[in-house]
């Protein structure tokens, strides 16, 4: 396996610091230098780019970013045992590294010093992805501080961000990313890759926001998408009969004898501004 970069392998230093993977904070560490070059090439160039990156650990990721020219990355990590191996990484490209101690959950990305061009580019820990993703869809202002999004998720919850209509994984995560995103699914990243191994494989996602998304309410659309999901076997004028049901479905101009799973984001929307 040929260097990324002058720093020793990503197993000594996870030994020589002692990090031992958390459970708790979804650690499950990406050791093959050359698959995380791989992850961080799916945002695009990178040169000028500021990257910001949640839960780098012992910076497998992050190496592989700054060795691809990104001007700069902040990364933010819960696990204060990560601290100085990230520290040996930011020496050894000066400037260039910005970790901040903390949960990103409750990080203000929008208030981030951030110079040109923003991407977020992160292997999420499991349990905080999803909300995390979330939150990044929908900021206070559109379009949004980040000119892309490369994530790695468990491929389950890939399948539900790039999914459309008619597709058995098509639910509230992707009618949201559809709305707002171009949403692909990159490559799979099997469990071996991995130390501590996950039980499930896992998947890269890339998401470019959408410069004009249809105009509508994010609270509305995930009212009407929490209630035809909630029952999404059932005909439509019953799973969402709380909301408005056949009056509301009538208005927006939709067959209520159709399923959740078979609309469109554009319909979904549609029936978000009947509300
Ligand atoms: N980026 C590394 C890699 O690819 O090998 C580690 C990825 S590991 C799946 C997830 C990382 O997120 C861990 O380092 C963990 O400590 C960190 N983490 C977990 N919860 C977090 C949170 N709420 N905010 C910031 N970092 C978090």
């Amino acid at each position: 396996m040929a260097a990324i970069d002058g720093l020793p392998p990503l197993r000594d230093i996870i030994a020589r610091h002692g990090l031992d993977a958390r459970k708790a904070l979804g650690q499950n560490f990406l050791l093959d230098l050359n698959l995380t070059q791989k992850i961080a090439r799916t945002a695009g160039p990178l040169e000028d780019v500021t990257v910001i990156e949640v839960g780098p650990g012992p910076g497998g990721l992050t190496r592989a970013i700054l060795s691809l020219g990104a001007k700069k990355v902040i990364a933010i990590e819960r696990d204060a045992r990560c601290l100085p191996a990230l520290a040996e990484i930011a020496d050894f490209y000066p400037g260039r590294l910005e970790v901040i101690e903390g949960d990103a959950l409750k990080i203000g990305f929008e208030d981030l010093a951030t110079e040109g061009p923003v991407k977020i580019i992160a292997n999420l820990p499991y349990n905080v992805g999803t909300q995390l993703l979330v939150n990044w869809l929908l900021p206070k202002a559109w379009p949004p501080f980040y000119q892309s999004m490369t994530l790695m998720f468990q491929r389950e919850v890939g399948l539900r961000i790039v999914a459309d209509a008619d597709d058995d994984h098509y639910g509230r995560l992707g009618v949201l990313c559809g709305w707002r995103t171009n949403a692909r699914m990159a490559f799979d990243v099997p469990p071996q890759a991995f130390s501590p191994p996950p039980k499930v494989t896992s998947s890269v996602v890339h998401l470019e926001p959408l410069e004009s998304p249809i105009p509508c309410s994010a609270a509305n659309l995930e009212k009407v998408t929490m209630a035809a999901f909630g029952q999404r076997r059932k005909m439509l004028r019953q799973s969402i009969k709380s909301i408005g049901g056949e009056a509301l479905l009538a208005k927006a101009d939709i067959d209520p004898q159709r399923r959740a799973e078979t609309l469109s984001v554009e319909e979904f929307c549609r029936l978000a501004n009947c509300l």
